[in-house]
């Protein structure tokens, strides 16, 4: 047994860890297996990837390239395959991922189980919008190849599918065109949520990626607006990489109520200067995060929630408004909260969590029943506005409210592998 945690670092729990190395002997290995769930880079926040005291088959030992066509932009890979790998291959060729989320530290199952999203969702959806074709191994051996032209109905359980379907071995990609590794960026900083919106709907026709940084203890809910396009610059050093790593977990959260308040003010105003046009390479401008390793552990020995919410654009403005207020008043929070609209279109899976609407995303240290009884005032504004939680963030939500946000989770569980179990689908499916 081994003792694994997500990356909310919320706890600790022991699991019998299989690891997949070979995708010709994960039939057997499933067969023989008593119920798991599969685990990639344990980049999600909350229990989606966990499973207490049962099995978790490990898949980044599924980690090699099967076939990539330049001419084509089409790549076959095991699913174990980091998007960062593939990024490294792939970029200098003049192709790159669609989409991919502000980590490129996960796996191309992950990525698929959640169909996670970037900051492009209203040019070019979520990650499964280009998934070609996905090889899936059912515990009791069974194969499954499906695609958004053949077994749909097997590929849309199982992007988004929350690892409940089986587990992916194999996947095809179509990449998408790019003439380099540089982004034409634009930092323009927002005094309040109306800005945000105009700022928001501006962008959307000449800017394929937008992002804002919110300062979650302002009062009106002011911010720094990001945006960027894919350009073509030449050639250009790379920039050098220089990560650090958070060497050790402070006893207590380095984010609380004494640094929070300062620190958005320090960031606000010092980037509100640096504001303006400039040209980015795509790691600094996808992954800002990825420069420091193991930056969980800055909310100390108790771990840490992210809440992340979409809620429809007609409620989005008063919506989002409200919970701000509860934040504020509050007091908690962190200082990485990003607030995003994403576009108007339906995402491939049933259990997809883009919809149309404007997301929040915030990191809360956890301060115990204090901080729950927070996300509870929370949940009150998302259900009321019609909205939903993202399940690879989540470690709290009550059934309710994922049964009101996810309308098509009856038909899901038809497609479920009995097989299959995580400590998420315990808490909110019952099994
Ligand atoms: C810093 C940071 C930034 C992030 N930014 C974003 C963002 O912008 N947008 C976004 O959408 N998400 C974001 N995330 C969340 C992250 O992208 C997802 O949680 C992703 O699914 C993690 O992938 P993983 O390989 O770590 O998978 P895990 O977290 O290990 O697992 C996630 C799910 O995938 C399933 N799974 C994994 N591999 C397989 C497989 N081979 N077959 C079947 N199921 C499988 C697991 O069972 C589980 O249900 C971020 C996370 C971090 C830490």
């Amino acid at each position: 047994m081994v003792a694994i945690s997500s990356w909310g670092r919320l706890g600790s729990f022991e699991h019998e860890v299989a690891v997949l190395y070979d995708r010709h002997q994960v039939v057997p290995q499933l067969k023989s297996s008593r119920a798991g769930i599969a685990h990639g880079m344990g980049r999600s926040y909350g229990d989606v990837c966990l499973n207490p005291d049962g099995v978790l088959w490990q898949t980044t030992g599924l980690d090699r390239f099967i076939s990539f066509d330049q001419n084509s932009g089409r790549l076959v890979c095991e699913a174990g395959v980091l998007l960062r790998d593939i990024q490294r291959l792939v970029i200098p060729h003049g192709w790159i991922l669609p989409v991919t989320p502000g980590t490129q530290l996960v796996t191309v199952g992950g990525a698929i189980a959640n169909d996670v999203h970037g900051k492009n969702h209203h040019v070019l959806g979520s990650f499964g919008d280009h998934v070609k074709w996905i090889k899936l191994i059912r515990t009791d051996g069974v194969i499954i190849e499906c695609g958004p032209d053949f077994l749909s109905d097997w590929f849309a359980a199982t992007v988004g599918g929350l690892g409940l379907t089986g587990v992916i071995t194999e996947v095809a990609i179509q990449l998408r065109h790019v003439a380099s590794p540089w982004l034409d960026t634009e930092t323009v900083a927002y005094a309040n949520l109306d800005e945000f919106f105009h700022l928001a709907d501006d962008s959307e026709a000449d800017w394929e990626h937008t992002v804002s940084w919110i300062d979650c203890v302002s009062k009106g809910g002011r911010g720094l607006f990001m945006r960027g396009n894919p350009t073509d610059v030449g050639q250009r050093p790379e920039p050098k990489s220089r990560k650090l790593t958070m060497p050790f977990v402070p006893p207590i959260s380095l984010v609380n109520r004494l640094s929070l308040r300062p620190f958005n003010m320090t960031y606000f105003n010092l980037k509100k200067w640096q504001a303006g046009r400039s040209i980015t390479h795509y790691e600094s401008f996808f992954y800002p995060l990825d420069n420091l390793m193991e930056w969980n552990r800055m909310y100390g020995p108790k771990g840490f929630f992210q809440y992340q919410s979409v809620v429809p654009r007609a409620v989005g403005h008063d919506a989002v408004q409200e919970m701000l207020k509860e934040i504020a008043r509050s007091g908690d929070g962190s200082f990485l909260a990003v607030l995003k609209t994403f576009g108007n279109r339906q995402s491939v899976g049933m259990m997809s969590f883009p919809q149309p609407g404007v997301t929040l995303a915030l990191d809360f240290p956890n301060k115990g029943n204090r901080t729950l009884k927070l996300f509870e005032r929370l949940d009150a504004i998302v259900h009321e506005a019609g909205g939903r939680l993202y399940p690879a963030k989540d470690a709290r939500m009550p059934r309710n409210l994922f049964e009101a946000g996810y309308p098509r989770l009856s038909e899901f569980l038809q497609y479920r592998d009995p097989g299959m179990s995580s400590a998420l689908s315990r808490r909110l499916m019952g099994n």
